[in-house]
């Protein structure tokens, strides 16, 4: 069914900000987006997935970053926290199933370590790639994804 990205991310943010409201999730996403043919409930399961950790591992009343926008093949979802961050050389380690940072065993130790897992399978069942962008930076995390959107699966504003 047709779906916007700001219902998509909307759905997530709702979602992160009943479980606790002590950070401050801001969305950036343009006004004038086209309709997407696209897994709306998957795709927000990961986008609440990556403002879950966000909040997870930075302090209480920083600052959750979620960007959205088109770009040139599909959509791109960014979600950037100012935490602990990720080390370069976990950058693709976190996507494992059961993984677990060494900081992240104390700061928050009941994970089990699957929710980037599933939600890189989510991604890469419609196609798509998720990474962190710039590991081992001094300002937190930004985790990004990006589907690719076929042209027939778009729908313009006029
Ligand atoms: P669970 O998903 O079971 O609650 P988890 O959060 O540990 O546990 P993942 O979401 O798979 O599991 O994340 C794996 C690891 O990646 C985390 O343990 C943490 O070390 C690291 N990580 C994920 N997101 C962030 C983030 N925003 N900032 C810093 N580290 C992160």
């Amino acid at each position: 069914s047709w779906s916007s990205l700001q219902d998509v991310t909307g759905v997530a943010v709702k979602r992160a900000e009943r479980m606790s409201g002590e950070h401050a999730i801001v969305v950036e996403i343009p006004d004038t987006l086209p309709l997407l043919n696209i897994d709306e409930r998957a795709l927000s399961e990961v986008v609440y997935t990556l403002i879950d950790n966000a909040k997870k591992y930075s302090p209480p009343r920083s600052k959750v970053t979620v960007t959205a926008r088109m770009s040139e093949s599909g959509i791109e979802v960014s979600v950037h926290d100012e935490g602990i961050g990720i080390a370069a050389e976990d950058a693709t380690r976190v996507f494992q199933k059961f993984y677990r940072g060494d900081e992240t065993r104390v700061s928050a130790p009941h994970g089990l370590g699957v929710g980037l897992s599933i939600a890189k399978a989510i991604v890469e069942a419609h196609g798509g790639v998720i990474w962190v962008d710039q590991p081992g930076g001094a300002t937190g995390t930004t985790i990004k994804f990006h589907i690719p959107v076929r042209e027939e699966s778009l729908c313009l504003p006029n």
